[in-house]
């Protein structure tokens, strides 16, 4: 056990420890107001830049996320561009939050038993928990975009992702693969906060 040491005759009147506490919180506030004030001014590469707080400087920087990460979800596609699923019900099931809507129908080609005519995911509702993509037999859904959840979309319908956004994801990331969406995602970021610039339609045809 650690034995309680004495106080000195400076720390028992307090103000000198009350001085450092100050100094040291004001002298890092200073410290990360001038990188920070720097690096928007002067410094243009990334990699030059002084970092200025543990803080991350969303979206310019982002950590590194694992390769299970569970993104925003998209439906696979068969060779032909066709939709994968097949409209069996196992994911919407299997969801705990019960936020997965399957509207089926029967195809015109005999061989294929029935597709879904419509597929939405409420993403307000989902909890990313991935249990979907755990269910599905055929492959047809996965959560490996990259994307982050929707946080503000312009329009709030735009939570409910349907059919034709999740099989565009698809084709937009075999395109340009992960890094690009997640550019696009950063972009769209950007041009919301700036909020006099409007979404160029790559960027809101695909991350929305
Ligand atoms: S990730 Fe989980 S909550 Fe979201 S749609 Fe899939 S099963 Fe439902
Ligand atoms: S995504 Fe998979 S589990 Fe869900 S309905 Fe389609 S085939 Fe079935």
């Amino acid at each position: 056990m650690k034995r309680r040491e004495e106080l000195t005759f400076l720390e028992r009147i307090y103000v000198v420890e009350v001085l450092k506490g100050v100094w040291l919180t004001f002298g890092r506030l200073l410290r990360n107001f001038i990188r920070h004030l720097k690096n928007s001014i002067w410094v243009r590469g990334d990699n030059q830049k002084l970092k200025g707080a543990a803080t991350i400087q969303y979206p310019e920087q982002m950590r590194a996320y694992p390769e299970r990460y569970r993104a925003r979800h998209r439906l696979t596609l068969k060779e032909n561009g066709d939709v994968k699923c097949t409209a069996c019900f196992l994911c919407a099931t299997a969801c705990p939050a019960r936020c997965i809507y399957i509207e089926p129908a029967e195809h015109s080609d005999s061989s294929i038993e029935k597709f879904p005519h419509r597929y939405e995911i409420d993403t307000l509702l989902c909890i990313y928990c991935g249990y979907c993509v755990e269910a599905c037999p055929v492959d047809a859904i996965r959560m490996d975009t990259g994307l982050h959840p929707e946080v503000y979309p312009p329009d709030p319908r735009l939570y409910i992702e349907d059919k034709e956004t999740l099989m565009e994801r698809s084709r937009i990331l075999e395109d340009i693969g992960k890094e690009g969406l997640l550019e696009l995602h950063r972009a769209k970021i950007r041009s919301l906060e700036q909020g006099s610039k409007p979404l160029s339609d790559a960027v809101r045809k695909i991350v929305r």
